[in-house]
This record gives C-alpha cells, sequence and structure tokens, in this order.
C-alpha cells in the first residue's frame, strides 16, 4: 500500500537523520580507535536465540548505536546502546557486557517479547587526544 510505503521512507529518512545528528566516532569519542559490538538478538520463545550480529565500528562510522527491534510489528522499539557507550569510553573501559530488554510496544507483543545481550569491545587510540581549545 502506497501509505505503508511512505510510512517506511519516512522511517528510513528518520533514521539517516538520526545517525547524521549523532555525528562520527571520531568527532564524538576522538579517543576511541574502533569498537566491536556483538550482539545475541532474544526473542520470547522455545529457542529464544532469534540470530547473533556483530557490527565493527571504525572513527568514521556515525556514533549511532541505536539497534532495531527484529520483531516485526514493534513499535518504537530498539536498544540504545549509546548511553552504555558513552559512559564505557568516559571510563576507558576496553570490554563491556550486559543486556538489555526492548522497550518497544505493539498490540500482540509485550513490553518484554524481545532482548539483547550484547559484548563491546573498544579501542583507544595510542596516542592521547589533543584538548580542543573551546
Ligand atoms: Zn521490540
Amino acid at each position: 500500500m502506497m501509505i505503508q510505503r511512505q510510512d517506511h521512507i519516512k522511517k528510513i529518512e528518520q533514521k539517516k537523520k538520526n545517525k547524521q545528528d549523532a555525528g562520527l566516532v571520531s568527532e564524538r569519542y576522538p579517543a576511541v580507535d574502533g569498537m566491536v559490538i556483538h550482539m545475541t538478538y532474544l526473542h520470547k520463545a522455545e529457542n529464544p536465540v532469534l540470530m547473533e550480529r556483530t557490527v565493527n565500528v571504525f572513527p568514521s562510522s556515525y556514533a549511532y548505536f541505536n539497534m532495531e527491534c527484529m520483531t516485526k510489528g514493534c513499535e518504537g522499539g530498539g536498544f540504545d546502546l549509546s548511553p552504555i557507550i558513552a559512559r564505557n569510553v568516559k571510563q576507558q573501559k576496553k570490554s563491556v557486557k550486559g543486556s538489555m530488554v526492548c522497550k518497544g510496544k505493539s498490540e500482540d507483543r509485550s513490553a518484554d517479547h524481545a532482548s539483547i545481550s550484547y559484548e563491546i569491545s573498544i579501542k583507544y587510540a595510542r596516542k592521547k587526544p589533543k584538548r580542543s581549545k573551546k
């Protein structure tokens, strides 16, 4: 349907905008040389592992870490790793592990329909970034 298609385009446009607003890793986290985000998507089922995904983050990547929920029909869901990454980069942590529950909802899905467990490895540049002269 046309409306659905427009809606889909709108969502893609919005995501593009969000990414651009987030800026680049090199701008936002100049000390970071790279990151590897490994995620296991879990859902409520007999076999709870839905998929595994590894995302490689480079200084030239967007500093956008809001991972989509893979559940069909999930509205406003997702897994935003941004605050976790921000906190751990600040503390210069090299690896982070944890889990997160999707906060999205839809008619037939409860709030705990999906979750991820994540493992983030952060590599820092050897040279300390120069302090900006702001
Ligand atoms: Zn969801």
